[in-house]
């Protein structure tokens, strides 16, 4: 990780350069620039040998104004908390963009869950809610999954909320599992999102899908289902990177003819982690992990981590690429953005691009209220529909005022919340 890159710096960065086009006052910028509240706490637990020992949690409420704070917990060790207030805002953003009645948290806890057993995972999730208990709920704070947590997690963090409230709150938190309290469709809901608005994108730039290329950062679980929607649409992806824990580095497996995301998927861990040796077995060359970004496709698509396309990798990017659809939050810094402004790649910016799995959060929580579950295809059906009407208004405003793509869903997204935020009278 680059240690001088500060993911809150650059949201608040990309967020001043459209206060000064909106023409925000100072309040309105002060506001929306920093947080509302944040929580920073001790998890003690035991280890499985008996020992104790002290995670470190966080969570961050960015802002309020169109619903509850709404956004994912992740688990990671290098996790900071200016990484989290960057999500938590890019979800406030997120929320608005899709225009749904949610606001934007994140939140975390230090911890690599590859060296933890689940018994020692159980204990964190408890522990998080105990810290947070007061400061949760369906109408408050909903979180959510994020990098390296899942339904399991967010089980164990329900039935934890529950016990100490002594009663039921399915909409406490989303990405459940399906049958309790899950929506069916959630698992591949942030994926799919991305492809729809990919597929939406390629229709403006005057390109057939079945005859576009592709190359992935990721294989987690936001990459696996684009991979495999985007291939059943007709599309070739040709190289796929990924982060490999014993070797402690990144490498991408290539296959020029295509991939078989089923198969790549079969020797893939839980946390996205593809068996090297497996894949040479299956045919795959294995590069570098950095050279997802330098391949001869159509489209690229980050889904791993913030900072992953900056002014040192950028000028790497294929003369072939024409498009970028951001499946990570924060991929790309503003210095990259100029240069890929300037060559004329289109855009799909993370918070519109990756706002399938959010969307789906607040179907989940509908259904929750209802006590009653839709199948998956109307499930799907729905996100498709909030998926192409959100990208359809950024791509108008975007064309309407020769803007860049980002800069336009910025633009739709810091609208919403203002007006609500003077509609309420804060500011
Ligand atoms: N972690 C996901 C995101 O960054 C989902 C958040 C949610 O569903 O609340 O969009």
């Amino acid at each position: 990780m680059n240690m001088a890159f500060n993911p809150f710096e650059m949201a608040k960065e990309q967020f001043d350069k459209v206060a000064d086009y909106l023409n925000l006052d100072e309040a309105t910028r002060d506001f929306l620039r920093n947080p509302e509240k944040e929580y920073s706490f001790a998890i003690p637990i035991k280890m499985d040998d008996g020992t104790a020992k002290v995670f470190r949690g966080f969570r961050v409420q960015h802002n309020n104004a169109l619903g509850p704070a709404k956004g994912g917990i992740r688990f990671h060790p290098e996790e900071t908390i200016d990484t989290i207030r960057a999500i938590a805002m890019w979800m406030t953003w997120k929320c608005a963009v899709v225009d749904i009645p949610l606001g934007g948290g994140n939140g975390g806890v230090i911890c690599d869950p590859h060296n933890l057993s689940m018994r020692e995972q159980e204990s964190i999730c408890r522990g998080w809610i105990r810290q947070m208990a007061k400061n949760l709920g369906p109408l408050q704070d909903v979180p959510a999954p994020d990098i390296m947590t899942n339904a399991q997690h967010m089980l164990w963090m329900l039935d934890e909320f529950e016990k100490i409230h002594g009663k039921k709150q399915p909409g406490l938190i989303t990405g459940k599992p399906v049958g309790l309290g899950g929506s069916l469709g959630r698992n591949e809901a942030a994926g799919y999102g991305l492809i729809f608005t990919a597929r939406e994108g390629l229709k403006k730039i005057g390109l057939r899908i079945n005859e576009t290329s592709a190359s992935f950062q990721g294989f987690g679980y936001v990459a696996q289902s684009a991979v495999q929607l985007y291939n059943l649409l007709g599309g070739k992806v040709i190289c796929v990177s990924c982060w490999d824990q014993k070797d402690n580095c990144s490498y991408a497996y290539r296959k020029k003819e295509g991939i078989d995301p089923k198969q790549l998927q079969k020797i893939t861990d839980k946390f996205g982690g593809v068996n090297k040796t497996k894949a040479v077995e299956l045919g795959y060359e294995v590069l570098n992990g950095d050279e997802w970004i330098d391949q001869e496709v159509d489209i690229l698509f980050p889904c791993a981590l913030e900072n992953q396309i900056h002014i040192n990798n950028v000028s790497q990017i294929n003369p072939r690429v024409k498009m970028i659809a951001e499946g990570a939050n924060g991929p790309t810094t503003p210095e990259a953005d100029n240069i890929i402004k300037e060559r004329n790649i289109f855009l799909i910016p993370d918070f519109l691009a990756n706002a399938g799995g959010v969307s789906c959060s607040y179907f989940e929580q509908v259904q929750n209220n209802m006590n009653f579950y839709w199948e998956k295809e109307e499930v799907l059906a729905k996100l498709d529909v909030k998926m192409t009407s959100a990208f359809n208004a950024v791509y108008k405003l975007a064309q309407k005022k020769n803007m860049f793509m980002r800069d336009a869903a910025y633009v739709i997204a810091i609208n919403r919340v203002v007006q609500a935020c003077r509609e309420r009278g804060w500011i």
